[in-house]
């Protein structure tokens, strides 16, 4: 929570500018106040917390304390390119506790036998498994610490179909044995639903392709509220349910306007079928036969490698520009450089225009946060599907650091990884500088046939150095 609260102010501080009325958002915390003013007293009167012993209180206190201290330090530490493998990370912890907590509510009151009362704690550690290893999985994901291409085990539906039927044989052993008060047994029985939990949310995790990764996120964050939920019936904690609640249903939401966005299917993205959907609107439209930018054979490995000079005089000669930034314009860290950049440019009288794919970076909204700390004007920055076949009109497209989200396998290949998924097709436009460091893929580990067509110049280097040397260059040109 402190962790959390933490960073959500660290980011909303970054849209601040100098020139921005005066906010009052901290008035906020008198209706909290008052809340907790009221909440308090009711809850420690409560039969719980009444009849807690001191040394119970001076525990609770203590690891609250503790916990916070830890999630403050994190996030006040964690650097803001970071923050995707923290959420993550943070998410694996919600599932954690929801699978300790609806164990342990059942061993200290193994009496309570009620339908729903067991039916939580089974569900709690399910969905708690499931969302702890599904989480420590992203973030590894995300952390490049194991490929962010699909794995799985051969009949990978199989075995989820077998993990899930078992944890519901293993839930009704439970419920049977907790009704005859066979706690030891009941509680074996939850450890094997947890651990079959935690098979499938690695393995269903593991299994999903680079490209779809955003997805899997929103969906664990909702599966981390439906979790907590799950605890706050176990805990008979209304607080708990009504926030796990709050936590799942817009967990859900995000993820179907992810899959919206991406064009996927939530039941294909889980169940691993890749190019579940059909491409649609412009993107039905094969890229070799738009405005006579030809797809060249990537196969032929050539691509025309140009250097920051020659980039800065096609900006100087052109007249619209287009700039796509990308996860690579996080990790260099080339924000200001490009804001620098980009005021030149709009001062030299040029149209510039920036368009954010919805998961372009490692979570969404990371390039708009980033571009809003540099201050480059909100009114340039649009959505994709805001310049969404209009990118033909650009003298020049600059790919910053980008990679799958222009990558044009999306629509031109059927059996590609990131098929159907709809992408900024800045290959339409009259020239497109693509700077990143190599021809390597992106996040899905695709290639991408962009770099080999002939109004591709590849500008190699460090996003932030090259930027940096094009506005130099740039201005030197007047
Ligand atoms: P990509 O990950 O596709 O590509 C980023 C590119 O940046 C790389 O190809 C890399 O190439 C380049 N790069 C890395 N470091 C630097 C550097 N210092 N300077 C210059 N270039 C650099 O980025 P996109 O933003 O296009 O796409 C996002 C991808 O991440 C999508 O596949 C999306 O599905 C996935 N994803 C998105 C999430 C979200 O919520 N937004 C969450 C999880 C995954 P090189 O090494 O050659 O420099």
């Amino acid at each position: 929570i402190v962790g959390g609260f933490l960073m959500t102010g660290r980011m909303l501080d970054m849209f601040r500018r100098p020139d921005d009325p005066p906010s009052y958002s901290k008035l906020l915390m008198i209706p909290v106040l008052g809340l907790m003013a009221f909440y308090i007293p009711r809850a420690t009167a409560g039969p719980r917390l009444a009849t807690a012993s001191g040394g119970l209180l001076t525990q609770a206190a203590v690891a609250l304390g503790a916990g916070g201290s830890i999630g403050l330090i994190i996030a006040a530490r964690c650097a803001i390119t970071d923050l995707p493998q923290l959420v993550a990370a943070f998410h694996s912890l919600v599932g954690l506790a929801a699978t300790i907590t609806s164990i342990a509510a059942y061993m200290s009151h193994p009496a309570a036998t009620g339908a729903a009362h067991l039916g939580a704690a089974w569900f709690g550690v399910l969905i708690g498994a499931v969302t702890f290893t599904g989480s420590i999985v992203a973030f590894a994901k995300l952390q490049g610490l194991v490929p962010s291409k699909e794995v799985s085990l051969p009949g990978k539906n199989v075995w989820n179909s077998v993990a899930l039927g078992a944890s519901l044989y293993f839930g009704k052993m439970f419920f049977d044995f907790a009704c005859v008060g066979a706690v030891g047994d009941a509680v074996g029985s939850l450890a094997y639903v947890a651990a079959l939990g935690a098979f499938l949310g690695a393995h269903a995790t593991l299994a999903v392709g680079g490209g779809d990764t955003p997805v899997v996120i929103t969906v664990l964050n909702s599966s981390s509220g439906w979790a907590l939920c799950a605890e706050g019936f176990v805990l008979g904690s209304q607080l708990l349910t009504v926030v796990g609640a709050l936590i799942g249903a817009s967990g859900a939401i995000l993820s179907q306007i992810m899959c919206v966005a991406m064009n996927r299917s939530i039941v294909g993205v889980l169940l691993g079928i890749k190019g579940t959907l059909k491409p649609k609107g412009s993107n039905a439209k094969p890229g070799a036969a738009v405005d006579g930018a030809m797809l060249c054979d990537a196969e032929r490995g050539e691509c025309i490698v140009s250097d920051s000079e020659t980039a800065a005089k096609d900006l100087f000669d052109a007249k619209t520009v287009l700039i796509v930034p990308g996860y690579g314009l996080a990790v260099s860290k080339a924000q200001y450089a490009m804001a620098d950049l980009i005021k030149h440019l709009r001062d030299a009288g040029k149209e510039v225009i920036v368009a954010v794919h919805p998961v372009a970076g490692r979570m969404p909204g990371q390039l708009n946060v980033l571009l809003a700390e540099a201050g480059v004007p909100y009114d340039i920055v649009k959505e994709m599907e805001e310049i969404e076949g209009s990118e033909g009109k650009f003298d020049v497209s600059l790919v910053v650091g980008a990679n799958d989200t222009v990558n044009p396998s999306a629509v031109m290949d059927p059996d590609s990884e990131l098929a159907g998924m709809p992408v900024i097709q800045v290959w339409r436009s009259r020239k497109v500088l693509v700077l990143k460091r190599s021809l390597a893929g992106g996040y899905a580990d695709v290639d991408n046939p962009l770099f080999f067509n002939e109004n591709t110049n590849m500008v190699l280097g460090d996003a932030k150095a090259t930027v940096d040397d094009m506005y130099s260059k740039l201005k030197n040109l007047g």
